[in-house]
């Protein structure tokens, strides 16, 4: 298993309201947690609807004694994950994951470009305490709605300085990716957090500046997708049958809970071990996943069911041949 995972369990120390809608929690994990990579995220179990369910969550700053903190968004069209964090009280007890990274990050480069999106924000707090300790050249670009929704705005304040660019939409003040990544110097890399739309529209702005892709590190938390989040209709051309999504599970989920088992990893649409084959389309395909192209999504020949999803009847080959001499 590429992401291979360590459970400990863990004890809520503390939470802090950062603004209406993101708490931080302050958890105290029972095993030794060895220092991490800034950009590191834990998994979190949950349980939603009295099922057990698992979220993840970065880790926001640098290793510390107290324990690992995280920020929680309080998701308003939620399944639950959230809201089930929101409603845990110091002295609860958890079970998490030990740290580890997904981000890429070539530490050599001379110049660095750091954008966080709304709540993507937590992974790139550590990574700008790192540089800035390093006194390496970089700015962060935070995108908020306004200053009251920027978690955290006061401690990037005192620690960036004019390092820290705000812009707060809702006030007109929009971030232009591609004005920012044309200014950038040849070398900079770029470390990306936020919504699927946005980081959409960062691969278009940064491979519109003509840079390599491999420059552009990112990480997005799931996505709400283009198309509403509504049930829709699987047929299984090996198997014949027919199979409703509703609105609160994956493909992925109610395919393997009907048998028809589909390998996955990463569960988050990044890793593509779940790709399926796509042999018809009567409706839509909401593509939720950051590992096809976009020329691959516009072809549809492929999804992950474990993010993306659809309108309509969509007809898929898993390749799982149960009754395979
Ligand atoms: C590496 C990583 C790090 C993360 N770090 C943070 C963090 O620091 N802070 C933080 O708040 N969150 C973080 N997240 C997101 C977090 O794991 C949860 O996804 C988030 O808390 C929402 O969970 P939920 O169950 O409340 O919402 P979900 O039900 O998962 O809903 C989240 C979004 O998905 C859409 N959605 C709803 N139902 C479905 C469905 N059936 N299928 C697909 N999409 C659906 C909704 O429109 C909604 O916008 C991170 C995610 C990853 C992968």
């Amino acid at each position: 298993m590429r992401f291979a995972e360590t459970w400990t369990s863990a004890t809520l120390v503390a939470t802090r309201d950062l603004t209406a809608d993101i708490r931080e929690f302050l958890l105290r994990p029972d095993a030794p947690v060895a220092a991490f990579a800034p950009g590191s995220h834990i998994n979190v179990g949950v349980e939603i609807d009295g099922r057990p369910e698992m979220r993840s969550y970065s880790l926001v700053g640098e290793a510390d004694a107290k324990g690992l903190r995280i920020a929680v968004r309080r998701a308003p069209d939620s399944r639950g994950g959230s809201r089930y964090m929101w409603q845990l009280a110091p002295g609860a007890r958890l079970n998490v994951t030990l740290p580890s990274s997904q981000f890429q990050i070539d530490w050599t480069r001379s110049s660095y470009c750091l954008v966080a999106g709304g709540i993507g924000i937590t992974p790139i707090l550590g990574i700008a305490q790192v540089l800035a300790r390093r006194d390496a050249d970089f700015v962060l670009h935070y995108a908020v709605r306004s200053r009251r929704d920027a978690a955290y705005l006061h401690e990037l304040q005192a620690l960036l300085g004019d390092r820290l660019v705000v812009h707060a939409g809702g006030d007109g003040e929009r971030l232009d990716l591609a004005a920012t990544f044309a200014k950038l110097p040849p070398q900079a890399m770029t470390l990306f957090c936020g919504p699927m739309r946005m980081l959409e529209a960062a691969r278009h702005a940064w491979a519109g500046a003509g840079r390599a892709l491999s420059d552009l590190s990112y990480e997005t938390f799931g996505s709400s997708g283009l198309l509403p989040t509504e049930a829709f209709r699987v047929r299984l051309a090996d198997a014949g049958v027919e199979l409703v999504i509703p609105s609160d599970r994956s493909m992925l989920d109610v395919l393997n809970a009907a048998g028809h088992e589909v390998i996955s990893d990463c569960r988050r649409g990044e890793c593509g071990v779940c790709a399926i084959d796509v042999v018809g389309i009567e409706g839509e395909i909401d593509h939720r996943d950051v590992f096809f192209s976009d020329h691959q999504k516009r072809e549809n020949r492929k999804i992950c069911p474990c993010v993306s999803r659809a309108r309509g009847l969509i007809t898929v080959d898993t390749l799982h041949r149960t009754q395979a001499a």
